[in-house]
């Protein structure tokens, strides 16, 4: 028999979890505490928002993100949605331009989510973001959500809680079915309401506000807002198209060769395991993502490894064969788009 994570049945749901009546409600709720406490440690809690179950986890921690990974079975990286509890806890993380500003002012708690420049001193991991200079952020409409990372002070990544290539789960019955033996713990709150997944516009620099997903809000609320129309990707010469900005991929400057057993001169190394390519000591540099061969310790290193060697001084990276085991084929499916 596989081992079935306990379900937690929130007392205090629809209250403000910013107010203090709400915390002092929620403290009382044991479920509340060990909930905080799975998630500052790293581990993974099922928790309902007004759109679908996520699978949160705290978004500053790599090896809670690479869990996420690993639970939902995910064969690819994509940027990961962080919740917070305001909109003044999203500033610490994000670049808010009047766009943005007037979005989340408008439409927060809600399900909308803003992809903004990420800034400099903000703690989300680079897997979170998938080595993105942007970050996609929401403050939900879900009182529980937005208390737990209020009360852990951490931004919650969050991707639906289903295995991959499934249907996102609307209600906690959903989520034991397909992850029960894989997470923490699941708050049920019983069925969503939204159903959807959330609207992502992204925000960036004096580029028009685009819309990267349509989801839970509707497109004319959205430009009632901008008083103009919402950019679609790609589709104008002015909305952005430098990795990074619109596209969901990290790609390094510098071309990236895989399976190399060879380093050529001027290359950098991205080493995996115990041996080492050829002429790996003539590297630029070297950065073994996991010296044991453990595909989920490299998957925390991966975006932060790849940006690192993304310099002037390096021609080239070569990145030492990876098998397609546990994130193995994830990070393999990253490395071929940015070899692309
Ligand atoms: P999900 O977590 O399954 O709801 O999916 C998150 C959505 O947000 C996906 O469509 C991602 O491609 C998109 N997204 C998240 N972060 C970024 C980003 N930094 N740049 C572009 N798209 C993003
Ligand atoms: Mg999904």
């Amino acid at each position: 028999m596989t081992k079935r994570s306990p379900l937690w049945h929130p007392q205090s749901p629809t209250i403000n979890p910013e107010s203090g009546a709400a915390r002092d409600a929620l403290a009382l709720d044991d479920g509340f505490g060990m909930a905080c406490d799975i998630l500052v440690k790293g581990g993974l809690v099922a928790v309902p928002t007004e759109t679908v179950y996520g699978l949160a986890a705290d978004a500053t921690n790599a090896e809670a993100i690479a869990r996420i990974y690993a639970a939902k079975n995910r064969p690819s990286f994509n940027p990961l949605i962080s919740h917070l509890p305001s909109l003044a806890a999203a500033t610490q993380h994000g670049i808010f331009n009047a766009d943005a500003l007037a979005l989340a002012k408008a439409f927060w708690p809600g399900p909308m989510t803003l992809v903004v420049a990420k800034r400099a001193d903000s703690p989300i991991a680079a897997l979170t973001s998938a080595g993105l200079d942007t970050v996609a952020l929401r403050v939900p409409d879900a009182p529980l959500m937005r208390a737990l990372a209020y009360a852990t002070g951490k931004p919650l990544a969050a991707p639906s809680a289903n295995r991959s290539g499934r249907v996102s789960p609307t209600t906690a019955e959903h989520v034991r079915e397909e992850l029960s033996d894989r997470i923490d713990l699941i708050a049920d709150l019983g069925p969503c309401k939204v159903g959807v997944e959330s609207s992502v516009i992204l925000c960036v620099d004096d580029a028009p506000a685009t819309l990267l997903r349509p989801g839970g809000l509707s497109t004319r609320a959205i430009e009632a807002i901008l008083k103009r129309p919402l950019a679609r990707a790609g589709t104008n010469d002015k909305t952005p198209s430098s990795p990074g900005m619109t596209s969901s991929h990290y790609a390094p400057s510098v071309p990236v060769r895989l399976n190399a057993v060879k380093v050529e001169a001027g290359e950098a190394l991205i080493a995996f395991g115990p041996a080492l390519p050829e002429n790996a000591d003539r590297a630029v540099d070297m950065i073994n993502l996991s010296e044991t061969g453990d595909s989920f310790e490299a998957a925390q290193k991966l975006f932060a490894a790849m940006r690192t060697l993304d310099r002037p001084d390096v021609r080239g990276i070569a990145v030492a064969p990876i098998p397609n085991e546990g994130l193995g084929e994830a990070i393999n499916d990253r490395l071929r788009r940015a070899a692309f």
